[in-house]
């Protein structure tokens, strides 16, 4: 699967904001983005421009790509179902793209971060009501049950997602026991459960993709 791999502290600086890539290291000292304010390839007394309003709308919706991590054409692909879903498209775009497998490990702190548990899922790490699923974008529904397999266990890596399940817990709509590395889907998340991108504003996507 296609995926970006240059620096992606870049992207947050692209962005002017932390985009939380990184999982952990995000939070500490060596973040860059507290450093260097200004886009990548530009001075600090670099003049930014007025944006216009599509490049308002544009930035809104790379914003929001990059924190899940995705390609365009597979963000595009979602936003057309979240479309055909009914309702306010907005809410159903983010309703889908925290319901994908990824993001899910990520949410039950299996990782630090939405691309080590794209890993994770892709190097057949996950099982999901006991079977193996491999795609990252698989969509998890309510009462599905997602775990690490027996053999992965040991894996530094989930243990060191799980220390931040000790720190903060998990978001309402999950539940995880840590210490058999599994968790359930309580609920699918409407847009107010997602309070950690609560600052993105999906409306001006919508108004981007229906130009
Ligand atoms: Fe973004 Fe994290 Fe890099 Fe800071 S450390 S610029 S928040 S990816």
């Amino acid at each position: 699967m296609a995926r970006y791999t240059a620096a992606v502290c870049r992207l947050c600086r692209t962005e002017g904001k932390k985009l939380f890539l990184k999982g952990e290291r995000c939070h500490g000292a060596k973040c860059p983005i507290t450093k260097k304010r200004n886009p990548p390839g530009k001075g600090p007394r670099s003049r930014m421009r007025k944006p216009s309003n599509y490049g308002i709308q544009l930035r809104e919706k790379q914003r929001l790509k990059r924190i899940y991590g995705m390609l365009e054409r597979q963000f595009h692909n979602v936003f057309e179902k979240a479309d055909q879903m009914g309702g306010k498209t907005g809410d159903n775009l983010i309703s889908l793209l925290e319901c994908r497998l990824d993001n899910i490990v990520f949410r039950m702190r299996f990782a630090t971060s939405r691309s080590q548990a794209r890993q994770l899922v892709s190097h057949g790490h996950v099982l999901v009501n006991g079977k193996r699923v491999t795609v990252p974008s698989f969509t998890v529904k309510e009462n599905d049950q997602v775990e690490i397999q027996e053999k992965s266990k040991k894996l530094l890596v989930i243990k060191e997602g799980l220390r931040e399940f000790t720190r903060s817990g998990v978001v309402p709509w999950l539940e995880v026991d840590p210490d058999n590395m599994k968790g359930t889907v309580k609920a699918i998340p409407r847009r107010s459960d997602v309070t950690d991108i609560a600052e993105v504003n999906e409306q001006l996507i919508v108004e981007l993709y229906s130009k």
